[in-house]
């Protein structure tokens, strides 16, 4: 294949052709991607956009996958992991800049060990840097956009800017890059002293809030519908009679009402099918309309 060849040559990441995306999801679903790119640096990066643009190859960017709904028809085009081969983390006096590959988990252990405080609230999001800043990722009264100071970011065009907190307007679960596309390369966090323990002590109860309250033994994406101005998407789902409601492996946890569960086999077109009974079903108890917080990916048939 011509694109798997002209990428293999131009870029020293890793280049494949006809990859699964199942295990790039948290949910493990979702079919193959044409191309998946997993870049080692900002000029790779660059590269693969010039190829794309210039040749009208759509292209689509991807983190640690664990917002994504992937269509089982998989992504034409090229798919651009951000992940270990771009994931340094960097701690300076009052501040940790880390690469967008980076996985949450790892920033709060480094911001730990060196006693940099400020970051907790995000223990047990299972994103990488890139996603949780363009989702403006929240936790614990908290979202990332509070403790970033700038990003740097490539646009579409392969050039690079540097963007200040404010400019990346951040918003609930939302960014200014959902709207003008451009990728997080890496992004600098705002943190003051605290001691290990104390970051410890915190993280700790955090992540024991979350096995108490959320069904992480089964994959999942998290929080599937964006609450609704006033309320908890969580909550009207479970008042319309919707927690346990299944179709094929997929479930509406009976757990957590706005988590949708893969029991094991379960199909992107199944979880997809559940959202919208989902939607449907809180619609006729209340009037609103859920929209979605995870994105969807490729091509979703419509279903009914
Ligand atoms: C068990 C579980 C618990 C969760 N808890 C929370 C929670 O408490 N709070 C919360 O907010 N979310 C939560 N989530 C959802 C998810 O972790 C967040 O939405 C997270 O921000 C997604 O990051 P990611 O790296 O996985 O991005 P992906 O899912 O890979 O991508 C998400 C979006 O970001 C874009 N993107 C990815 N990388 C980049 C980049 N480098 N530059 C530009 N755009 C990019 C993608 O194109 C896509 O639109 C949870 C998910 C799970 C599975």
């Amino acid at each position: 294949m011509a694109i798997l060849r002209d990428l293999q040559a131009r870029l020293s990441g890793r280049v494949r052709s006809s990859v699964s995306l199942r295990k790039h999801t948290t949910w493990r679903v979702g079919g193959p991607a044409e191309i998946l790119v997993e870049p080692t640096g900002i000029e790779d990066l660059r590269l693969v956009l010039q190829y794309a643009r210039e040749r009208g190859i759509p292209l689509t960017v991807v983190g640690n996958g664990s917002n994504l709904l992937i269509s089982d028809q998989g992504l034409n085009g090229i798919v651009v992991k951000l992940g270990s081969e771009m994931s340094r983390i960097e701690i300076g006096e009052g501040f940790i800049e880390v690469e967008a590959g980076a996985k949450l988990a790892n920033i709060l252990a480094a911001a730990r060990e060196a006693g940099c405080g400020g970051l907790e609230f995000m223990a047990g999001i299972p994103a990488s840097v890139g996603g949780a800043v363009a989702m403006n990722a929240g936790a614990n009264g908290s979202s990332i956009g509070d403790r970033v100071l700038e990003a740097t970011v490539v646009d579409l065009d392969g050039k690079i800017h540097l963007r200040s907190h404010d400019e990346l307007g951040f918003g609930y679960r939302t960014c200014a890059l959902q709207d003008t596309p451009a990728i997080v390369v890496s992004v600098k966090f705002g943190c003051f002293p605290k001691s290990a323990a104390a970051i410890r002590a915190e993280v700790e109860q955090y992540l024991a809030r979350r096995k108490q309250t959320q069904p992480l033994e089964y994959p999942s994406a998290g929080s599937v519908f964006r609450n609704p101005p006033g309320g908890a998407a969580g909550r009207l789902i479970e008042l319309a009679g919707a927690k346990g409601m299944r179709i094929g492996d997929a479930e509406v946890s009976r757990k957590h009402a706005n988590f949708i569960v893969n029991l094991g086999a379960a199909k992107s077109r199944d979880i997809r099918q559940l959202m919208l009974q989902v939607q449907k079903l809180v619609n006729e108890h209340t009037g609103i309309w859920l929209e979605p917080e995870v994105k969807l990916l490729g091509k979703h048939e419509a279903i009914e």
